[in-house]
C-alpha cells in the first residue's frame, strides 16, 4: 500500500483533536463516578478533596458542555482549545489563574494522534473498499475509547461502564462489517466466540477463582469488547500474550526494587491495550513470520 503523507499529516491532526476530546471526557467521568461513590460508599480523604475539585464537572453534560478550568472554573475559549498547540503556548498552565493543568490532556492527544497515524500506516489489510476502510475508521473510533480507559484505569484502577459498553457497542459494528463482507460466516463467528473465549473467558476464571481479588470486572468486560474489534482467535492469544508478557517485564523489576508489594493493585486495562495494539496492527505480520519458521 502507498502511505500518503497527506493522510498521515490529517489523520493525526484528527487524532489530536479526538485525543483532546477523550482528555475532557476523563474528568468528567471520574467526577460523575465520584458523585455516585459519594452516596454509595465512604470515600477517603484524597477522594473528597477530589471530588471537591470536580464537584463542578458533575453537572456538566458529558459529550457537549464548554471546558472549564479545573480550578478557578475559567471557561476555556476557543483559543485555549487547541490541542497540544494551546498548552505548549501556555506552558501547561491556566490562563487565568496560572495553575498547573497536568500533563494529561497533552500525553492523551499525542497517544492518540500517534495510534492514529501508526494505526493507517501499519494497518494489516488492504484498504481497497469501503467496508476495509470503515473498519480502519471503526478501529481508530474504538482507540478514542481505549485511550480513555488506559489513563482511567492507570489512576483509579477503574473502567467506567459506559465506556466498555460503548468499545462492545463499536465492537458489534466491526463484526457487522466483517460478515457483510465474509463468504464464511459460520467460520467468522466461531473466530470470534474463540477470541471472546481467550480474552474475556480467561478473565472471568480468574475473577472467580480469586474473587475478584485479582482482576475487576471491569477488564473482563473491557476483553470481550477488545475481542469483538481483533475477531479473530489467533490475534486474541497474541494480545494476551504480549499483555501478560509486558506485565511481567514491568511488575518483576517493581517487586525486587521493592516499589511494587505483594498486595498491590495492577491495572490490567492498560496492559490488555498494549497488547491488543500490537495484536492488531502486527499480529497478523507475526503469524506470517512464526508460519514461515515452521515450514523451513
Ligand atoms: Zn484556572
Amino acid at each position: 500500500m502507498n502511505i500518503s503523507i497527506f493522510v498521515c499529516v490529517a489523520v493525526g491532526l484528527f487524532g489530536l483533536c479526538l485525543g483532546s476530546f477523550a482528555g475532557a471526557l476523563v474528568w468528567r467521568l471520574r467526577a460523575k463516578q465520584l458523585l455516585k461513590d459519594k452516596s454509595d460508599i465512604e470515600m477517603s480523604r484524597s477522594e473528597k478533596n477530589e471530588y471537591k475539585r470536580l464537584k463542578k464537572l458533575t453537572r456538566a453534560s458529558l459529550l457537549n458542555d464548554r471546558s472549564q478550568c479545573l480550578d478557578c472554573s475559567y471557561q476555556l475559549k476557543w483559543y485555549d482549545l487547541i490541542p497540544l498547540f494551546s498548552w505548549v503556548v501556555l506552558k501547561g498552565r491556566c490562563r487565568k489563574c496560572h495553575e498547573k493543568i497536568g500533563y494529561l490532556e497533552p500525553m492523551l492527544e499525542v497517544g492518540v494522534a500517534v495510534f492514529f497515524i501508526l494505526s493507517y500506516i501499519l494497518w494489516p489489510y488492504p484498504l481497497d473498499s469501503t467496508i476495509s476502510i470503515l473498519r480502519l475508521l471503526v478501529w481508530m473510533i474504538s482507540g478514542v475509547g481505549l485511550a480513555i480507559v488506559f489513563v482511567y484505569d492507570l489512576k483509579w484502577f477503574l473502567i467506567p461502564n459506559r465506556v466498555n459498553f460503548t468499545i462492545i457497542g463499536i465492537g458489534l459494528i466491526n463484526i457487522l462489517l466483517i460478515l457483510f463482507s465474509s463468504t464464511n460466516k459460520i467460520d467468522v463467528l466461531l473466530n470470534i466466540v474463540g477470541a471472546s473465549i481467550i480474552l474475556s473467558g480467561l478473565y472471568y476464571v480468574i475473577y472467580l477463582i480469586s474473587n475478584g481479588k485479582w482482576i475487576g470486572f471491569g477488564d473482563i468486560k473491557l476483553g470481550l469488547g477488545l475481542s469483538f474489534l481483533l475477531a479473530d482467535w489467533k490475534l486474541a492469544f497474541i494480545a494476551l500474550f504480549a499483555a501478560n508478557f509486558i506485565g511481567c517485564l514491568v511488575v518483576i523489576p517493581s517487586m525486587i526494587t521493592g516499589k511494587l508489594k505483594r498486595d498491590s493493585r495492577i491495572p490490567f486495562g492498560p496492559l490488555l491495550i498494549i497488547g491488543f495494539v500490537i495484536a492488531g496492527l502486527v499480529g497478523t505480520y507475526l503469524i506470517d513470520v512464526y508460519m514461515s519458521i515452521l515450514l523451513i
